[in-house]
This record gives C-alpha cells, sequence and structure tokens, in this order.
C-alpha cells in the first residue's frame, strides 16, 4: 500500500528521542520532509542528525529546539516550517509526561503544570497548524495520548485525567475540521520501551522497595505480546493515520498498547 506521503511535510513534537523520535523515523523512511523538535539543541540536532540518515531520497528533515509549552516557540516551528516547505500536512502533537502521584500528593501547580503540557500545548500547535491545512483542504492531525484515557494508570493521576481531556477534545474538533478534508485522531501507547517508561519503572520500584527487574517482569506479564513496544511501531501507527488511505478515518482512539487494555472498546 502507498501511504502517499511522500513530499507531505510533517511537524513532530517532542522528537530528541522516544516515541516522537519514532515517529519522526518512520515518516521520514515514508519520504515526508519532518520538522522535529524538543527543548535541548545539541538532542534534537542528534536525533535530526539520525532521522536524516535513514529518511527516503528526497526527504528533507530539520531538527529544531522548542519547548511544546512556550507559544512563540510553536509560533517559530510553524514559521520555520512554512518558510522552508510552504505547506504544513501532518502535525504530530506529543510532550513530555506529567510526574507521577496520588490525589494527596499532587499540588494545584503540578494539576496547571500537565495541562499546560499535555492538553494545552496540542491545542495551540494544532490551531497554529489547521490555518495552513484548511487551506490546501487536506490534514492530519495526530494527537499522542495514552492507553492511560482506557484504563486509568495507578499512580498517573495526572496522566489519567489530562489526557482524557485531550481526548474529549480531539474528538471534538474532528467533527469541526472534517468539512475540509482533515483527519483528527488520537494514538494511545501503552508500555513502548522509551525512557519515560524505564524511568516509570524505576520510580515504582523504589515505591514498592523492589529490583526494576522484578517489576518490568510484572509488567511483561501484564502485557499479551509478552515484550515492552518498539518506537517504531508506534511510528508506523502514526503513518498510517497520516496516510491518504486513512482519509476516512476521524475522531478515534488507536491502542499501541501489545494488548495491555483488556477491554473490548
Ligand atoms: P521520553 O522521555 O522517551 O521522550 C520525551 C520527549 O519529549 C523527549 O524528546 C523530550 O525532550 C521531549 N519533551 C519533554 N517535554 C517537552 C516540552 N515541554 N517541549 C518539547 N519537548 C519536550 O518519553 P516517551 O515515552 O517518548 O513519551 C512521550 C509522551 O508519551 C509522554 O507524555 C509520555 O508520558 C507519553 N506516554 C508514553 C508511553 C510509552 O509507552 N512510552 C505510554 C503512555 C504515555
Amino acid at each position: 500500500m502507498d501511504l502517499g506521503l511522500r513530499g507531505r511535510t510533517a511537524i513532530v513534537a517532542a522528537a530528541s528521542r522516544g516515541l516522537g523520535k519514532g515517529v519522526a523515523h518512520v515518516l521520514a523512511g515514508e519520504g515526508a520532509n519532518v520538522v522535529m523538535f524538543s527543548r535541548h539543541p545539541d538532542a534534537i540536532e542528534a536525533a535530526a542528525k539520525e532521522v536524516r540518515a535513514a529518511a527516503a531520497d528526497g526527504a528533507k528533515v530539520l531538527g529544531l529546539a522548542a519547548d511544546a509549552t512556550k507559544l512563540t516557540d510553536l509560533e517559530r516551528v510553524v514559521k520555520t516550517t512554512i518558510d522552508a516547505f510552504d505547506a504544513i500536512s501532518i502535525v504530530f502533537n506529543n510532550a513530555g509526561g506529567p510526574k507521577p502521584g496520588t490525589f494527596e500528593t499532587l499540588t494545584d501547580a503540578d494539576w496547571y503544570a500537565a495541562v499546560d503540557l499535555n492538553l494545552i500545548s496540542a491545542i495551540r500547535l494544532t490551531r497554529l497548524c489547521l490555518t495552513h491545512m484548511r487551506a490546501r483542504r487536506w490534514g492530519r492531525v495526530i494527537v499522542s495520548t495514552s492507553s492511560s484515557v482506557k484504563q486509568p494508570i495507578a499512580n498517573l493521576m495526572l496522566s489519567n485525567a489530562v489526557r482524557s481531556a485531550t481526548t474529549a477534545w480531539a474528538k471534538t474538533l474532528s467533527d469541526q475540521v472534517a468539512q475540509y478534508g482533515i483527519t483528527v485522531n488520537c494514538l494511545a501507547p501503552g508500555r513502548i520501551d522509551t525512557e519515560r517508561v524505564r524511568q516509570l519503572d524505576e520510580d515504582a520500584a523504589q515505591r514498592q522497595g523492589k529490583a526494576r527487574e522484578e517489576v518490568e517482569r510484572e509488567a511483561l506479564a501484564s502485557i499479551p505480546v509478552r515484550r515492552y513496544g518498539r518506537p517504531e511501531e508506534y511510528g508506523a501507527a502514526a503513518a498510517f493515520l497520516a496516510s491518504a488511505p486513512a482519509a476516512y478515518i476521524t475522531g478515534v482512539t488507536l491502542l499501541v498498547d501489545g494488548g495491555l487494555y483488556r477491554g473490548m472498546y
């Protein structure tokens, strides 16, 4: 199947490592121009170099230092993309994860920070990109959330709550922009092997007084596929949602979790 990504332009947020880098990798491999960003200049340049080396012929890759929680940074990312490629067809909304914690341990400041990081950042970046997508009557908005929107994860109260709000925003938006040839879908990862997941396992090990290996063994036992996912597998799902053949898929949440979530819907 031809995904029709050759020559399209994508912005990929929070892409110096982990899920964002995996998505950038696959999109560039399929021939899309990719503008990838995260906060630290050295880290994003190193990641962009790696993605560039594996890109399809003709696909260009730019790495920019920008913070998803800063509006002026997002404006600069969008302007740089338009200056370089004169179009934005695909936006992959992503950012770091909110801090773990239970109701008693989380402060108002933690709640506001999580809303900024995982909801407002996506609203702002998408708003900036929609202008360009509407003009060409073609667009793919992908919002990276978490399996926690289907099944809350203990000790990740901020993620459970804020990403559910993000999902509701994305679903509502999908209805409002479908008439312009723009789809809006959420991708919900569960246990993809990244630094964030390793850190969460480490935290859980400390909380429970166990070795990290033991926490990992228990986690693997709960995943039907019996392993953590690879960022490129997540990238493949993103590339499909970004593709031309996915034009009739909008307003959905697609889990990429090795079967971790046990519900039917
Ligand atoms: P990661 O720690 O490997 O990578 C996070 C990336 O985000 C890094 O490139 C980092 O520099 C960047 N980043 C963080 N804050 C940023 C900001 N304000 N602006 C720009 N870039 C920023 O983590 P990951 O596993 O790739 O996770 C990405 C997101 O997906 C996180 O929100 C995480 O909580 C969520 N998530 C991941 C999984 C999983 O299985 N990996 C599961 C559920 C949810």
